[in-house]
């Protein structure tokens, strides 16, 4: 959500003129987009607006301003804290930012704006894409949430649950598809209540308009909440041609005591039984999931329930997270809090237990061929430039499953045309490692057939 909000944030700055630098020490202009939803986000996000003080005293015009969920939380109190900062815009003043830079530049003044409103925001303002070569793009169908969780600050700082208009979304995925993307990831915090509040029509339909628009490949979303993941939505993996066979089901915790004290309105007994209806409609499906470990009051035998159900579902990955206090959720006001060092040994413990499952998952596809969409080269690789090529660059793409796939353009012996981003090519899977594949390009685009996921690029 925050990489979206960001892209929307560049989008309105060079619209004003900016233009992007890679050099903190060349900006004049920086903005800080935040994260609240665990206490470590925050104070990275403070430690990071310290150090701009060097910069603010070398050059006095440069402007600094936080934008994101810490804003929207703290508001004012920010300027307190950090004196050198120019601006505090909260998570719905986005589109209000041009104006306040305007603003500062003219009268050199000190703004915090946080407002929010409860009324349906329609934010179809949506930007075109900024990075042309990007294959896989975010795109925000929903905004907020209603759902209260008691660990989670969203409701609060981010507002109640709006749906965009479905032509919006429409309108901007086939602008982002005109720029070569082939990918999106729809997002919300629960896509599954997609138009409901609205009146619209429900998010499996959503897919499948979305589903329509010529030239895109794979559709994507997150996140789905349990206890709104009904059997439409279950039956699109298999209807939609392009939808890829990945879930992220977030159950948070195996425990049903615990589930009702976090608010999540189901139980274990529901999600499992969520997880064999996805299941037997997709074989192939992976279900990744988000896990709380330490809520306050949780006890070894709740926590051993949590493993238990990590055994029953053998997720394809994990994440996992330290419960931590965080300002208006209402579990920090619960007693019995778990001690640090409980909480870090309960981690590692789930952790390890993951560890094998994604092992086993991995390793489960060694010898099959995947198709993936060549993203781009893998981390510290390069092309080597126009001048002087490197053939043997590491590729990377991701399964239809969002399985991270590596692999050498050298390998390939066929004589189709070089590998590029956004093409497709079949791998086969040669090595599986905790949180990659690796294999052998074996067809390129022109003749890769295209499992689901592709079927408009087949046609
Ligand atoms: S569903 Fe719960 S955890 Fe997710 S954003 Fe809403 S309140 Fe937070």
């Amino acid at each position: 959500m925050n990489v979206y909000d960001s892209e929307q944030i560049a989008f309105q700055l060079v619209a004003m003129g900016y233009q992007q630098t890679s050099s903190l020490e060349k900006a004049d202009l920086v903005i800080l987009n935040t994260c609240s939803v665990r206490a470590k986000a925050e104070q990275k996000a403070f430690s990071f607006l310290g150090r701009l003080a060097k910069l603010k005293k070398k050059n006095p015009r440069l402007i600094v301003g936080v934008g994101g969920c810490v804003a929207q939380q703290e508001g004012a109190k920010i300027l307190e804290r950090v004196p050198h900062i120019d601006l505090v815009f909260g998570t719905q003043a986005v589109d209000r930012l041009p104006g306040l830079i305007r603003k500062i530049e003219n009268r050199r003044c000190r703004i915090v704006d946080v407002a929010m409103t409860d009324k349906p925001d329609p934010f179809d303002a949506a930007p075109a894409a900024q990075d042309h070569n990007q294959v896989s793009r975010f795109v925000t169908i929903m905004r907020g949430c209603d759902n209260f969780c008691t660990y989670c600050v969203v409701p609060y700082v981010r507002g109640r649950e709006t749906s965009r208009h479905p032509d919006s979304i429409i309108k901007e995925i086939r602008s982002l598809v005109g720029l070569g993307v082939k990918e999106v990831i729809l997002l919300g915090q629960n896509v599954n209540s997609y138009g409901k509040k609205e009146g619209l029509f429900g998010f499996p339909e959503l897919l499948a308009r979305v589903q329509t628009i010529e030239g895109l490949l794979r559709i994507r979303f997150t996140t789905s909440h349990p206890k709104d993941l009904d059997q439409d939505l279950i039956n699109a993996f298999q209807a939609n041609e392009k939808l890829c066979n990945h879930i992220h089901l977030p159950v948070q915790s195996g425990s049903n005591r615990m589930l009702k004290r976090m608010n999540r309105k189901y139980t274990k007994e529901l999600y499992l039984d969520k997880v064999a209806k996805l299941r037997d409609t997709c074989p192939e499906i992976a279900i990744t999931s988000d896990m709380i470990v330490g809520f306050p009051g949780e006890s070894e035998a709740e926590f051993d329930e949590t493993l238990d159900l990590m055994k029953k579902v053998e997720f394809d990955g994990l994440f996992a997270f330290i419960y931590s206090d965080r300002p208006n959720a209402p579990a920090t006001q619960f007693k019995a809090k778990i001690s640090e060092q409980q909480k870090r040994e309960r981690l590692q413990i789930l952790l390890d237990l993951q560890e094998t499952y994604t092992k086993k998952k991995n390793e489960a596809s060694i010898g099959s061929i995947q198709t993936i969409i060549a993203e781009g080269f893998s981390k510290r690789q390069s092309s080597g430039g126009p001048d002087q090529p490197n053939p043997g660059a590491q590729w990377t793409g991701r399964t239809t499953t969002n399985k991270i796939v590596n692999f050498y353009h050298n390998d390939f012996s066929g004589s189709c045309d070089d590998i590029s981003p956004g093409k497709l090519v079949q791998v086969k899977i040669e090595k599986a490692y905790a949180h990659s594949l690796w294999g052998k390009p074996v067809e390129i685009e022109s003749t890769a057939k295209g499992s689901k996921g592709e079927k408009s690029y087949a046609a």
